[in-house]
């Protein structure tokens, strides 16, 4: 089970590393390692196990979060229509990018960053992504090719940056300067 102790904080060489590309079809391991980061998501977001086992709660982890420099991400997310987005995600490439940029309203949070940070991260709108998806419930993995829109799309783009050693902190800026250069919040606050 992932603990807030197995959880690589910023300041580790191993948050900065580029990962590497994951053998298809997926070892044995990759597809545990998988299951512990997704056990982490939905233990997090449990009020209880989240109190009980003391973890932050959290909506994405990637790999080098766990000390594991390989491309793999997981998402738990509702979009703001309430669907509820699981994905694996395995060897992502962003293939397109909106112009239109947006933002979470009051920034963005990572469980590898354990100090208060101020300011928000751009994003890009839109994203079209091509990227082997593991589907937990068949234990197969797909090559697969999808747009995502705002917070799912800011989610995976958070995760994404993970796996080339980039964090949320790194091109923080001011929320009244964003708005001012015409990026959009995800929601008026
Ligand atoms: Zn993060």
């Amino acid at each position: 089970m992932i603990l807030m102790k197995n959880i690589i904080r910023e300041g580790n060489e191993i948050l900065r590393k580029e990962s590497s590309d994951v053998k298809i079809p997926l070892s044995n391991e990759d597809k545990t390692t998988i299951l512990e980061m997704l056990g982490y998501l939905f233990n997090s977001q449990n009020d209880a196990k989240a109190k009980e086992l003391g973890l932050r709660p959290g909506v994405g982890l990637a790999a080098p979060q766990i000390g594991i420099n390989k491309k793999i991400f997981t998402i738990l997310a509702n979009d703001l229509e309430g669907k509820t987005w699981l994905l694996a995600v395995i060897n992502p490439k962003i293939i397109k990018k909106s112009k239109e940029i947006v933002y979470l309203p009051g920034g963005e949070g990572c469980l590898s960053v354990d100090r208060e940070t101020c300011g928000i991260t751009p994003r890009h709108k839109q994203i079209t992504v091509e990227a082997d998806l593991y589907n937990v419930q068949t234990g197969k993995t797909e090559h697969k090719k999808f747009s995502l829109n705002d917070y799912i799309a800011i989610v995976f783009q958070h995760e994404y940056d993970h796996l080339f050693g980039t964090l949320f902190v790194d091109t923080i800026m001011d929320e009244a300067k964003a708005k001012k250069s015409g990026m959009k919040p995800l929601w008026e606050e």
